[in-house]
């Protein structure tokens, strides 16, 4: 009886999404949309003065469980830093081509000595790129379990990283077997401006009939290629 319940309780609360995606990532608007500050969970928001707070409450569902997972797996991890994610009513905003639909949020790397930077700092504070390899403190094991458990959840359409992360990824993974492995490095996608964090982004929800699809990418890791590929 009690499974009964979960069960019926987790298909509500995923099914139930009260705002919607309008448009494309690039080229959108978001609809009823949710705060950061209606969640709290093992994560903290930077930039708050720019009110990048929004998104669809989908986006927020998803990074609320895959966090949440993730810290039971890794309790000895620092917070979650979340840089811009949208405007109130999505659309346009300055240094971004997309996060205009509310399924896209900028999340700092995970790093090895666990030390986020101050929330109150109005800029990226840390690089994870020098001279086109990744820095000591980009945490390569941590970060890759955190870019296979969001791939694993099969909501995200891509995961914009600097194309040094990808090739540190490529290195270690590319003849890997496992599926999961290999699903994750294709969602991995090279792009300019990521030295400091990635840019998480969700598929259109099956309920947002608005929402205008971005075509997957090819099936294979890309890592023979490295092509930077634009947010637009
Ligand atoms: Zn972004």
């Amino acid at each position: 009886m009690k499974i009964i319940i979960s069960i019926a309780f987790l298909l509500l609360s995923h099914n139930l999404l009260a705002s919607e995606a309008i448009g494309f990532y690039s080229n959108g608007t978001l609809v009823n949309a949710a705060s950061i500050d209606d969640y709290s969970g093992h994560y903290e928001k930077l930039f708050r003065s720019r009110k990048r707070l929004y998104a669809t409450d989908y986006l927020f569902n998803f990074l609320f469980d895959f966090s949440e997972e993730f810290i039971a797996d890794h309790p000895d991890t620092e917070k979650f830093q979340l840089g811009d994610i949208s405007a109130l009513n999505g659309g346009k905003i300055s240094r971004h081509a997309s996060h205009q639909n509310g399924l896209d949020i900028d999340i700092v790397y995970l790093r090895v000595n666990k030390r986020g930077q101050d929330v109150d700092y109005p800029e990226w504070k840390e690089y994870f790129v020098k001279n086109g390899v990744v820095t000591k403190n980009f945490d390569l094991t941590k970060n890759w379990e955190l870019f296979k458990l969001i791939v694993s959840k099969g909501d995200v359409g891509r995961i914009f990283v600097d194309k040094a992360v990808k090739k540190a990824f490529c290195n270690e993974y590319s003849s890997s077997r496992n599926r999961l492995d290999l699903e994750t490095l294709r969602r991995l996608r090279p792009a300019k401006y990521h030295l400091t964090h990635f840019h998480l982004r969700l598929k259109c929800h099956s309920s947002f009939k608005r929402c205008q699809k971005q075509a997957d990418p090819a099936n294979n890791s890309g890592c023979n290629e490295l092509l930077i590929e634009s947010l637009e």
